[in-house]
């Protein structure tokens, strides 16, 4: 088969396209999806670069998000049959310790996800365990089925799991334009919340006001975390989304109403913001560190998507092979959505 790989860690250069041995079944419990679409997500360019501190099994598959269509099964699996149209959880734990014992496999230290410690989905066909293939929402296509799954299980699990933010309360996202903040966006929206985005970019503030944002925030013109104070009446918003961290963590402290709660899951212009414990301490905040999410987690998503009917953000569409030129426009922040790999040769 035809597949993108490194064979070692590095810059764009390293992603390769070439023929790998196709997977087959070597278990009783392993399932075998053709993809139809693959979606790029930050942690690709992290393992592609050697900085997740994991040893990885070289040459590997990169590629954490993808959909298809099952094409064969191992004797004891009875959930998925060939020829069902699934999308992917990516995370199998040991199977053994109290998280994965409690279906929290991502919380796992043994975990090992698609595109990490196992190979991925830049590929044309991927080995999977059948508790990890999903449905597809009935209304999506293959495309929207490989964008949504890490960005709106980790949004889900920021906003719905540990913030619950409810109808009728204010969100704030820190940079509108990354995957995980557009579906923020669209969720939060469908819950009912009023939610404002930041944002350097005039033209990707106006991209996420068409997708229901109520207020846009330029933070090269304004400091946003004064201008929330405008927006709400000196109140402050109940829920930030921040995953910029850095300068900006101490803004979105000061963004939040009293009671407020922050929830990140990254830390992108720097991991050790300044804490503001002042702040913390005499607004009673809450901050929620999430990283991805459970099965449970994604049931419940799919029950919510299947409701609502999201259309995950969509930003371009490349050949497999071009691999290179879509992370690289990940990597240089231009996209709005998800970037799409595609196998039609
Ligand atoms: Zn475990």
């Amino acid at each position: 088969m035809k597949a993108v790989r490194i064979h070692a860690h590095g810059g764009v250069d390293q992603l390769h396209y070439e023929d790998a041995p196709e997977p087959r079944i070597t278990s009783a419990k392993d399932v075998i999806v053709k993809l139809e679409a693959a979606a790029l997500n930050h942690i690709d360019i992290w393992v592609r670069m050697g900085a997740t501190a994991m040893k990885i099994p070289m040459p590997h598959i990169l590629g954490a998000d993808g959909a298809g269509v099952v094409v064969d099964a191992g004797s004891e699996v009875k959930s998925v049959r060939a020829g069902d149209k699934v999308c992917l959880y990516s995370f199998t734990g040991c199977g053994e310790c109290e998280f994965c014992r409690s279906d929290r496999d991502f919380m796992c230290i043994k975990v090992k996800s698609l595109g990490e410690r196992l190979d991925g989905t830049y590929a044309e066909y991927v080995k999977v365990v059948p508790e990890n293939c999903f449905p597809i929402p009935s209304y999506m296509t293959f495309d929207e089925a490989a964008a949504f799954p890490l960005v709106f299980l980790t949004v889900w699990r920021m906003l719905v799991t540990n913030a619950q933010l409810q109808p009728g309360e204010s969100l704030l996202i820190i940079g509108i334009g990354g995957g995980v903040a557009g579906a923020a966006l669209q969720v939060a929206k469908q819950i009912g919340a009023r939610v404002i985005v930041t944002s350097g970019s005039d033209e990707k503030l106006e991209r996420a006001k068409s997708l229901g944002a109520d207020h846009g925030i330029n933070h090269r013109q304004k400091n946003f975390a004064a201008e929330v104070q405008v927006l709400t009446d000196n109140r402050g918003v109940d829920v930030v989304l921040d995953s910029v961290a850095g300068e900006v963590w101490q803004k979105s402290l000061l963004s939040l109403a009293q009671g407020g709660r922050l929830v990140t899951c990254g830390a992108t212009a720097g991991a050790e913001p300044n804490n503001d414990l002042d702040i913390m301490i005499s607004k009673e905040l809450k901050i929620y560190g999430s990283t991805l999410g459970s099965r449970d987690d994604f049931c419940e998503l799919l029950r919510f998507l299947n409701l609502v009917q999201i259309h995950p953000i969509i930003d371009q569409k490349f050949p497999l092979k071009e691999a290179a030129a879509a992370q690289q426009r990940m990597e240089d922040g231009l996209q709005f959505g998800k970037i799409l790999l595609q196998y039609a040769v």
